[in-house]
């Protein structure tokens, strides 16, 4: 056999009389294993100890059946009391290979020291004492071999610096008996050896396995974090989504309950939005949602000393959580800066400026005592600054909650009306800004509720929309209305009001179409008003609604404009008849060179489109002088008249023909 060869085989032999030291892993669960094992390893050894000096008492000297086993058994309890000690102790993994190294070379001298005792008590005794001894040995390391099991290089120590003198010894005595103990402990020594490997390699498989699985274990956690983290993000934005922001407010909710301090939820909407998104394409809409987000999140995370938490509800629509006790004051300072930012201009392919955001906000403890309330609160907020405080901050308060509850309970009234017997109809005349002449009715639904007296549908059609009756509501009016109009003169029109949801929705246009139809009031003779908020809830909807109205031979005005949108780009792709100006322009049109500006360029823009012009809510003689230098087509207002009952109207044109007749009959009579 070549050297190189036998140094291999001897370098393999050494290392199994050593603890490895290139498995940490496996180090550690021999550790744990043996420790718990330790005890009983000291156990045998002590019991059997004692027997055997018991049995020589009498015929050795006391050193060896006295003071040896003493010593050996004392040791024995230390060790096994400094191993008692080590289940408790984190220990390095250089510590532990330290300690079972220690171990490993500590069987040397033990193992020496029990078997030198044993052959050193031998010939003290008669035959039976003297087979004891053989009989101690080898049941003693068969025990110690299986206590040993987990730090198999120890107990390869113990058997081989056990049985190789056992052997040797008990051959020399030359006892047939003795003999035949030694080859029986001699093979079942070997056989405990084979079992020894055998459990050693399947013990190593087992951590070696263990490992793999906490590695799998933790692969498995960190994807799972991955998922976590992707399922609480907006992926448009970055920013945490809708799930995260309720979790948020919970936490922060339940935080807040528990330490009695305030927090509050902010629910901000972008004024604009909607505009750029249609009319700029999907991508531009994209990155200003990106952009405005972006610009809020550094807000919040410089703001203090509160601590705000920003997340994306959807659409245009973020959420704020605000923590740290903070004060109306705060909320306020949050709004204006966060509008502030917003506000800026945008780098788009399109100039656009304009985009502005509201913001509602809610405060616990107080607006509401749980969390959902208290996002309900904010997002009433929300509304009510859409509604009457646009580009603003609104912190829920005791007014608005009062609001709140005559909301409810017009919704709850609403939802037990008689349509037919509490409902009623106005008519306003709409007249022509050069002759005077009425040149039809606009009209205007009128709620007499027995509960609640004469609501306003300011009130009532809102709340109709909201509960999804708007829609047999607008069907119940216009077939009354349009029964009404039938008794007028031909030349007389009607306008009809529309709402967003009948405007909206397949199902809200066509029931229209069949009531027109079976009314017997030619098409053509009939106008509906659509807000400009409604177009631009969605465009391609009402673009169809609108031309489908159309192809009938309806006409169609364009309500309220002006307080919307304004998106000239709604104007130019409609197919519209008439632009109604909204009255709160009209209403300063004297006093306010800004509300003159836009007048005078909407007739403008009117008159390039060839589209008519309607003046809503004029009251003076100076407005309507004013509105017909601008070129203005038709004039609405309690100037000529206020919304009458239907009855009324017969009487109205009959009176304005009287009048105008004669007022005709009086400028023909002066000279030219
Ligand atoms: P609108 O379509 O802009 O109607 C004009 C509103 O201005 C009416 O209020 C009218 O009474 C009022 N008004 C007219 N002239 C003057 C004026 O010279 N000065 C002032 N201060 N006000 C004037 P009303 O009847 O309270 O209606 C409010 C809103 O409710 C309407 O605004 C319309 O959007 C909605 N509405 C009314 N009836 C219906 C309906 O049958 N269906 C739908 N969907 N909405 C309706
Ligand atoms: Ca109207
Ligand atoms: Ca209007």
């Amino acid at each position: 056999m070549p050297v190189a060869d036998l140094k291999s085989y001897f370098a393999a032999a050494t290392r199994l009389f050593r603890v490895p030291a290139d498995n940490p892993d496996l180090m550690r669960a021999q550790f744990d294993a043996f420790s718990k094992q330790v005890p009983l390893l000291y156990f045998i050894l002590i019991s059997n100890t004692i027997a055997v000096a018991y049995t020589y008492v009498n015929v050795a000297p006391d050193w060896l059946t006295m003071i040896v086993p003493s010593l050996l058994t004392g040791l024995a309890g230390l060790r096994t009391y400094w191993w008692l000690r080590q289940r408790h102790i984190v220990r390095s993994d250089a510590d532990i290979l330290r300690n079972l190294r220690a171990t490993n070379w500590l069987t040397l001298p033990v193992g020496a020291g029990f078997t030198a005792w044993s052959f050193a008590l031998y010939p003290y005794g008669d035959p039976f004492a003297k087979s004891q001894v053989a009989f101690y040995m080898a049941v003693t390391v068969i025990g110690c071999i299986f206590s040993l099991m987990h730090l198999r290089s120890a107990a390869l120590i113990v058997t081989l610096i056990v049985d190789v003198p056992y052997v040797l010894f008990f051959f020399a005595t030359g006892e047939p008996t003795l003999k035949a103990i030694a080859v029986n402990n001699l093979l079942v020594s070997g056989a405990m050896v084979t079992v020894l490997f055998i459990y050693y390699r399947d013990f190593a498989d087992l951590v070696a396995s263990r490992k793999s699985l906490l590695a799998q274990q933790a692969a498995t956690q960190a994807l799972s974090d991955e998922n976590f983290r992707l399922a609480n993000l907006d992926s448009l934005t970055e920013l945490p989504n809708r799930r995260r922001f309720f979790a948020e407010l919970s936490s922060a909710f339940t935080d807040a309950e528990r330490r009695n301090v305030r927090v509050a939820v902010g629910i901000i909407d972008l004024d604009g939005f909607k505009p750029i998104n249609d009319n700029s394409g999907h991508s531009v809409g994209d990155r200003v949602l990106i952009e405005a987000g972006r610009r809020i999140r550094e807000v919040c995370e410089g703001f203090g000393p509160q601590r705000v938490e920003i997340a994306r509800l959807g659409g245009d629509e973020f959420g704020l959580v605000v923590c740290g006790d903070p004060e109306d004051a705060d909320l306020m300072r949050l709004g204006e800066r966060i509008g502030n930012q917003v506000r800026l201009p945008y780098q788009l392919d399109t100039a656009h400026t304009g985009l502005s955001c509201s913001i509602g906000f809610a405060l616990f403890p107080d607006s509401a005592t749980t969390s959902e309330a208290l996002y309900e609160c904010a997002d009433y907020s929300l509304y009510h600054a859409k509604r009457h405080l646009r580009g603003r901050t609104v912190i829920f308060s005791s007014e608005l909650e009062a609001e709140i509850r005559s909301r409810g309970v017009i919704e709850n009234l609403l939802r037990s009306a008689d349509f037919s017997t509490e409902m009623d109809l106005v008519f306003q005349p709409i007249v022509d800004a050069m002759s005077e002449h009425t040149a039809g009715f606009e009209v205007l639904a009128r709620w007499h509720s027995s509960r609640l007296g004469l609501v306003s549908p300011a009130d009532f059609i809102p709340a109709a929309e909201r509960i999804g009756l708007i829609r047999p509501l607008t069907q119940a009016l216009l077939a009354r209305a349009l029964a009404t109009a039938r008794t007028w003169p031909d030349h007389i029109r009607l306008s009809f009001n529309l709402s967003a949801h009948d405007v909206c929705t397949a199902e809200g246009i066509l029931p229209l179409i069949s009531i027109i139809e079976k009314s017997g009031l030619p098409p053509h003779r009939i106008d509906f008003e659509i807000t400009e908020t409604a177009v631009t809830f969605d465009f391609v909807r009402a673009q169809q609604s609108i031309a489908t109205l159309k192809a009938m031979g309806c006409g169609v005005s364009l309500d309220d404009f002006g307080t919307g949108y304004s998106s000239l780009s709604h104007v130019h792709r409609l197919p519209l008849d008439k632009i109604k100006i909204d009255r709160s322009f009209v209403s300063d049109i004297n006093d306010n060179p800004v509300s003159y500006k836009i007048i005078k360029s909407l007739t403008g823009l009117c008159d390039d489109m060839e589209i008519a012009c309607v003046a809503e809510g004029v009251e003076t003689r100076a407005q309507l002088d004013t509105l017909r230098r601008l070129g203005c087509d038709f004039i609405q207002g309690y100037y000529f008249a206020k919304p009458m009952p239907g009855p009324a109207v017969t009487g109205y044109l009959a009176d304005e023909t009287r009048r105008l007749g004669l007022h005709a009959e009086a400028t023909s009579l002066v000279p030219a």
